[in-house]
């Protein structure tokens, strides 16, 4: 170590939870500002890590200081906010440094270790007749290989010319040397950035001139992308009220004065929409956005997080992982149906991408733009806290009414042989009335497969996982049963298999049933089944959309992940075969949950100029949710379930906290999640409340056996370092394994 070398600070991203300090020789390759992803050596391997500091006051005793080997790009690929954030995450979510570090590093870009080269060649110096012709005859090859590069349109990588003109690197070489053909490297993965979703549908791409309930919202927006502040809105607008329009605006205004933008949508490939009217609108102006998706290969990955890090394009829109985008000089963040579940993370580590979302924005000063419908709790209650501003639009566009919501009892239904109702008199008239019409419809039903269980009459045989606490589904296609949990499945047996009994009887229905179901009752409809097993095959989602769409289709069946954003004005009427599926979850958000569902649902009908109506069939047509959606009545839901949740300490009036023991034997299991228990009760000095040790609601999963605790925080930056600390000096048995889940959105 020279007295004049530099010092940094790398955060390896190797299971180490500090930063260590290392020398940067002089004339190193590659980026060495904070964020850069650099190689270094650790211990006896090379490893990789972060810059999160330039300099360093760490006592390095003399002769044990080590050198960065080299940077992997010329750019950070972190921006100094995400370091920021990245501690933050640590912190709340109770996760590693790996584990952040990698979740917010693509592994395309981690991998990009050593990168293959190509080397592209192309024109430098044009030849006259004349000097072709005197290469020609002294030089034949070279002639040959100057031909054919001048012909390509594009560079063209040494390896190909070799190959096809069968020409060595040395007749390539004296051409470079004579500055007639200029080389340039460029890695192998670089493709020219495209992707499955470029070629959507164009949508009329004109800004549209806002309604008075949308300029109001947008220049409430534009006021505080103007102030410079961090401040989060929350755009509640009924479903089909242009939500989408403000938000475009809001970034027409971004993009002008110079800022960046994230666009987060809960999954890309749902909202093919979204994504080719934020093309069709950014790009023709000359703005180059990048669509983060997972269909995208690592090349493409690759490219598409260099051209943000490099600022080549201000705008990006993805699902949560978006969120960690190394733009600069963010302006505003757009989270749309922030209610959504699938925000969360379900593996470490669990962060919520909403969350994330809004402490980023804090972080850059920036506009966060919450969007739904159907907002969540905690994002109301941010409302009636002050902690947001709030921005409503009550009225659909065009005035367009919204639908008529009918409330089926299915007790009072004639029941099928099997015992199960399907579906009502009143739902088969209107399916038949919409066929009459030519009007289209659309049936949700959040349950895949055929039927939920089989079951044998004389015996009491139920079919279930072999490795899970759930009912094999069977799904009748490929006759097979199914575990929806682990994807364990079998071929589905003809006849009981404990009796022998031929009686099986298949009970509860799946989409594949329902879709049977209604070829019968609308006979001639064109009918398609839309959910995931269908989304497996890849671009038929959006072509069964862009079907339905040009009317080939008429009664479109589907699981409520199809039902984000659907925007179909022909569809008149929905139905919801089965709206108690969600109050039955065993889970203090069944209620949110089922309300949000309705409502979205209803949100499909009546989009165009006719009216539409919506059936919701129910065994429980008083229950409150179900109810309040009916009259679409928000504020009397939120005030009787923020009553309930405040009574019983459930958010968003505290923070929970999951903490799951699992393993394979269920005694054990029990015993650590008792014994820990114990002590965290004895040794953790901050009051809290805490639940449990109980078995999880799934107690068997995955051949897994699962008890968990619940914590009740208040402030979890404060609380939860102190329970972690307790728990790095609890010791675990091998095979039990402990997970914590900071707001978990299941149970
Ligand atoms: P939301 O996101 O609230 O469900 P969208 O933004 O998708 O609603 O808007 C619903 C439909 O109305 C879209 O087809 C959109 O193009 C159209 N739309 C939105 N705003 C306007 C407007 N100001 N004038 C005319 N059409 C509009
Ligand atoms: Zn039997
Ligand atoms: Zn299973």
């Amino acid at each position: 170590m020279n007295s004049t070398d530099r010092l940094i600070e790398v955060m390896p991203i190797a299971g180490i939870e500090t930063p260590l300090a290392y020398a940067v020789p002089s004339g190193v390759r590659g980026c060495m500002e904070i964020g850069a992803l650099v190689r270094i050596p650790l211990q006896n391997r090379t490893c990789l890590g972060v810059v999160v500091r330039e300099g360093s006051d760490q006592k390095v005793p003399a002769g044990k200081l080590k050198y960065v080997i080299d940077g992997l790009f010329n750019e950070p690929v972190l921006t100094p906010e995400l370091i920021t954030l990245s501690k933050w995450m640590r912190r709340y979510y109770a996760a590693s440094v790996e584990s952040v570090f990698e979740t917010m590093i693509p592994s395309a870009v981690r991998q990009e270790m050593s990168p293959k080269m190509h080397r592209l060649l192309s024109v430098r110096q044009v030849l006259n007749d004349e000097e072709l012709q005197a290469l020609d005859k002294r030089a034949p090859k070279q002639a040959e290989v100057y031909r054919f590069v001048q012909q390509q349109p594009l560079p063209v990588a040494r390896g190909l010319i070799m190959g096809r003109l069968k020409v060595s690197a040395a007749s390539i070489d004296s051409l470079t040397k004579k500055n007639i053909l200029t080389e340039r490297a460029e890695r192998e993965e670089r493709v020219v950035y495209s992707d499955v979703l470029s070629n959507a549908e164009k949508v009329s791409e004109v800004a549209v001139e806002l309604t008075e309930e949308q300029a109001a919202a947008e220049e409430d927006i534009a006021a505080s992308i103007a102030a410079g502040e961090f401040r989060v809105h929350l755009l509640h607008g009924v479903t089909g009220s242009g939500k989408t329009e403000v938000y475009l605006h809001a970034m027409r205004r971004v993009l002008d004065s110079g800022g960046s933008i994230v666009y987060l949508v809960p999954e890309v490939a749902l909202t093919p929409q979204t994504v080719s009217r934020l093309r069709g609108r950014f790009e023709q102006a000359g703005d180059k956005i990048v669509v983060w998706h997972s269909h995208l290969s690592n090349g493409e990955r690759l490219d598409a997080w260099m051209t943000l890090a490099r600022g080549e394009a201000r705008v990006v829109v993805g699902a949560r992982s978006a969120i960690f985008a190394p733009i600069q000089n963010l302006r505003l963040v757009v989270v749309d149906e922030e209610h959504e579940p699938a925000y969360k993370q379900a593996e470490t580590p669990r962060y919520h991408g909403r969350d994330v979302a809004v402490y980023r924005a804090m972080l850059s000063k920036a506009v966060c733009v919450l969007g739904s419908a159907t907002p969540s709790l905690e994002s109301l209650y941010n409302i009636q806290t002050k902690n947001y501003r709030v921005n409503r639009l009550t009225k659909r566009i065009d005035d367009r009414q919204l639908p008529i919501v009918h409330l089926v009892d299915m007790r009072r239904e004639r029941l099928n042989p099997d015992g199960s109702a399907n579906i009502s008199a009143m739902l088969a008239e209107k399916l038949q009335d919409r066929q009459d019409k030519a009007e289209q419809s659309i049936l949700f039903l959040n349950r895949r497969g055929y039927s939920s269980s089989m079951n044998c009459p004389d015996c009491g045989f139920v079919a279930m996982c072999e490795h899970c606490d759930v009912m094999l589904t069977y799904h009748r296609p490929e006759q097979q049963l199914k575990c929806h949990i682990c994807g364990f499945h079998q071929p589905a047996p003809s006849g009981c298999p404990q009796c022998k009994s031929s009686k099986v009887r298949w009970r509860g229905y799946g989409t594949q049933r329902i879709e049977e179901v209604i070829g019968k009752i609308v006979p001639g409809a064109k009918i398609v089944r839309l959910d995931t097993d269908t989304m497996s095959k890849k671009n038929l989602f959006r072509k069964i959309l862009g079907d339905f769409r040009t009317g080939k289709i008429d009664i479109l069946i589907g699981t409520q992940m199809i039902a984000k954003g659907l925007d179909f004005p022909n569809v008149t009427l929905v139905g919801l075969v089965d709206a108690d599926v969600s109050l039955h979850i065993p889970d203090f958000r069944a209620a949110e949950r089922t309300f949000q569902l309705l409502v979205q649902v209803s949100g499909r009908a009546g989009r165009g100029d006719k009216a539409g109506e919506v059936v919701v069939q129910t065994l429980m047509p008083h229950s409150p949710p179900i109810q309040y959606a009916r009259q679409a009545d928000f504020d009397g839901f939120l005030d009787a379930e923020l009553e309930q949740r405040r009574e019983f300490n459930y958010p968003p009036y505290r923070h929970l906290v999951r903490h799951l023991f699992r393993g394979r034997n269920p005694e054990k299991v029990q015993f650590y999640a008792e014994q820990w228990a114990k002590k965290l009760e004895k040794e953790l000095t901050e009051p809290i409340e805490i639940r449990g040790p109980v078995a999880a609601p799934l107690e068997k999963m995955k051949d897994q056996y699962r008890f968990h605790l619940w914590y009740f925080v208040g402030n979890v930056s404060r609380t939860l370092p102190y329970i972690t600390a307790i728990r790095d000096a609890f010791k675990l048995d091998d095979d039990v394994i402990d997970v914590l889940d900071v707001d978990p959105v299941d149970m």
